[in-house]
């Protein structure tokens, strides 16, 4: 099954945001699998071709930040049931500030740093308001709590239906930390989606397998912190998520700045279970590397079934990627599909569900990737 969502289509640029995102991946990936479709065997309604769209209605009762009303206390009413369900996640003050008790001006300030917005003299970069035809604040509503619930519905559709697979075409914000966002991912909806099915009992042992370009610091924090108890909410027993990240050895947020960051206060990028830098120059060597890792988690899990996998399929590691943080690996086309494919294969044979997210990927290219293992199913399928 395939995950979309109407609310990740708006284009950024409608907030002034000039960083390159395609908004039209979604749709072009659709288009890609209509088109090979149409020249192949595939029957209508053959998996992945069923494609869902998410209902979006909680988040859209939210109410607007109250910048009139800056202390409202954290037992206010009006807060919604996902705020509750954050808060197994994320530091309560930070949630404060993205859900408007701190003043619409905070939020505002919050999302100019997650998204990088401001140079180191506070100048605009990569952000000009002029464009904007929608308050930056509105982002928040219109794709973060969005992302929430379609990762968590994705994994729901994942355990639930007879395919115990879902792609959904958004979410991935594996950067988001404990009490702050960071590379554009203001809360993780990773985190959020693993949490929530195992307080509601859907799932125990949960893998994520990260395969974005760039290293997911705030998905190892966060799930560092509920395993050693440091979050208020720690894991009932028996619960866990094992992670394992196949990632640029190198840059961002493993580089030099981003570290001496942390050595001033910032807590450092903390290792995922199983750890697979790759070096520039190792592309040949990616699947093999990631195919040992695969066999680590497995071991690692010491014979307790895995019930869930949540992939962070980035195609940021695609050899056409348009944002510069992510030259340091460049897979070809064939060697993507060859990633996601080993691991759809790896998690197929021991019956394990998943739930696919699409993660980084920028520029014009950035839908070939995701089109082409979804396509490639659809042909096993048929054939
Ligand atoms: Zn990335």
């Amino acid at each position: 099954m395939i995950l979309c969502d109407p609310a990740q289509g708006s284009s950024w640029i409608d907030y002034g945001i000039m960083i390159p995102f395609p908004p039209e991946r979604p749709q072009r990936i659709l288009n890609f699998l209509a088109e090979t479709a149409k020249n192949s065997a595939v029957k209508a309604g053959s998996v992945p071709g069923a494609v869902h769209q998410i209902d979006n209605s909680c988040w859209q009762r939210l109410p607007s930040p109250c910048s009139d009303q800056p202390e409202k206390t954290r037992n206010t009413p009006h807060l919604p049931p996902i705020y509750h369900h954050l808060l197994r996640v994320h530091a309560q003050d930070y949630l404060d500030t993205l859900f408007g008790l701190h003043g619409e001006a905070a939020l505002e300030q919050t999302i100019l740093n997650v998204y990088e917005l401001l140079d180191d003299t506070g100048t605009p970069h990569r952000y000009d308001k002029t464009r904007a035809v929608n308050p930056l604040t509105a982002l928040f509503r219109t794709v973060t709590l969005a992302r929430l619930e379609g990762t968590y519905h994705a994994a729901q559709y994942a355990l639930e239906t007879d395919e115990h697979f879902c792609f959904y075409l958004a979410g991935g914000n594996h950067h988001a930390r404990y009490a702050t966002g960071a590379g554009f991912c203001l809360l993780n909806d990773l985190v959020y989606a693993a949490r929530r099915l195992q307080a509601e009992g859907q799932a125990r042992l949960i893998w994520f397998i990260d395969v974005d370009a760039h290293k997911g610091c705030g998905s190892t924090e966060l799930v560092t912190y509920i395993r050693n108890g440091t979050n208020p909410y720690p894991f009932e027993k028996h619960c866990n998520i094992l992670t394992l990240s196949a990632h640029m050895a190198r840059g961002w947020p493993l580089d030099e700045k981003t570290l001496a960051h942390a050595a001033l206060g910032k807590a450092p990028c903390l290792p995922s279970d199983i750890e697979i830098p790759i070096e520039a120059g190792e592309e040949d060597l990616y699947c093999a590397k990631l195919s040992a890792g695969l066999m680590q988690i497995e071991a690692m899990s010491a014979g307790q079934q895995c019930d869930l996998a949540i992939v962070v399929d980035g195609s940021d590691p695609y050899e056409y990627d348009g944002l510069a943080s992510s030259a340091l690996l460049k897979l070809t086309r064939k060697q993507c599909l060859e990633r996601d494919m080993l691991i759809y294969h790896f998690l197929r044979e021991r019956n394990i569900p998943s739930a696919w997210t699409l993660a980084g990927g920028y520029g014009e290219r950035a839908w070939e990737p995701a089109a082409t293992f979804l396509a490639a199913l659809n042909d096993n399928r048929a054939g």
